[in-house]
């Protein structure tokens, strides 16, 4: 019988307290969907981004007592987008799942998604959270808004509550991963990449423990380049105003000729004018800083930097490991 291989990543920044939890709550999972399927095996791929606290040293002990268990640790914090590529990069398994180390990703859903994905007729599972209980009113309004926005102008959907939470089959990882782009914003990318996605909805889950890295300017910096990865909408938003003002500025000038020709009016207003200035310059910045935004991305696009950089693996501890038996 052939055997198939599901790895699982999980990125990790600063989870020293929840990883014993995710790793009995994972291994009891794995070990379920292995009763059912006989022919499965498993891989745990953790990527620690550049933690501060004792995470590294939790992933190096797992590694030396479970097998199973890899890691890849960043030379410094890369972000959840950079972690989840190489996880995806450094994955060897048949199906790749990507979730989160906090729990708020019930590992629970796993044989649901498997099997799934098993059908073959979906090369992807994924959960869509209905619900976004234990999250500030004002941040759930914001979310909401910026789906309803960023749907109507862009032509990749992104789905409400969607997350990153997945359960992909290889050909869909590779897809994925021929994506190399550095300004990631994935949940962009997994519907762009298209496939056949089941969403199963559930109730949104609090962390286990420890404390959320997404503060509300982080989420907003996240959105933003969400717009401006998918969509070139803003680009056109500012030709069009800079059209319209101008247009309007052209009535403007013909009203006060006339004016002045016909009727002999003295030109006067001051204030008008002041304002005239203001609301051009003001125009003017706007739309120049969004084609600096596009610009910006585009400058480091063209570096062609690395999405990260590796300090050590799972092997540098097993090698060490081995050394000092032989001696
Ligand atoms: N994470 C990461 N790098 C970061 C921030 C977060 O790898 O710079 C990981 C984190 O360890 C967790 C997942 O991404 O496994 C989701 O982070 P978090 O729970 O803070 O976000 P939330 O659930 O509040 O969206
Ligand atoms: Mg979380």
């Amino acid at each position: 019988m052939e055997t198939k291989k599901i790895s699982i990543v999980v990125p990790c920044y600063n989870e020293e307290e929840v990883l014993p939890l995710f790793y009995t709550e994972i291994t009891r999972v794995m070990g379920e969907i292995q009763k059912e399927h006989s022919d499965t095996e498993f891989e745990l791929l953790f990527i620690n981004d550049g933690s501060q606290d004792r995470t590294l040293l939790h992933l190096r002990e797992l590694a030396q007592k479970d097998t199973r268990v890899r890691y890849v640790s960043f030379s410094r914090n890369f972000g959840k987008e950079a972690g989840m590529y190489a996880g995806m990069e450094n994955a060897t398994g048949d199906y790749v799942v990507i979730m989160d180390a906090d729990l708020q990703h019930p590992p629970a859903f796993l044989p649901q998604m498997y099997n799934y994905v098993l059908s073959g007729e979906y090369d992807c599972a994924t959960t869509r959270r209905i619900s976004r209980k234990g999250e500030p009113k004002l941040l759930s309004w914001f979310s909401r808004k910026f789906y309803k926005i960023i749907n109507k102008i862009s032509q990749t959907e992104i789905v409400d509550g969607a997350q990153d939470f997945r359960f992909m089959t290889r050909k869909m990882v590779d897809s994925i991963l021929s994506m190399k782009e550095y300004n990631r914003f994935s949940k962009g990318i997994f519907s762009w990449v298209g496939f056949r996605t089941k969403y199963i909805e559930y109730e949104n889950v609090e962390r286990a423990a420890g404390t959320s890295t997404w503060s509300f300017w982080k989420l907003f910096r996240y959105a933003l380049e969400g717009f401006f990865a998918f969509s070139t909408a803003p680009l056109t938003i500012s030709s069009v105003l800079g059209f319209v003002s101008c247009m309007v500025a052209f009535i403007m000038i013909i009203v006060i000729i006339i004016k002045k020709l016909v009727f002999g009016d003295p030109v006067q207003g001051f204030a008008t004018l002041i304002c005239a200035i203001f609301l051009m310059g003001g125009l003017q910045l706007f739309c120049t800083g969004i084609s600096a935004q596009y610009l910006a991305k585009t400058y480091l696009e063209t570096k062609k930097r690395p999405i990260y950089l590796v300090q050590e693996t799972e092997e540098d501890v097993r090698k060490k490991a081995e050394k000092l038996q032989a001696e």
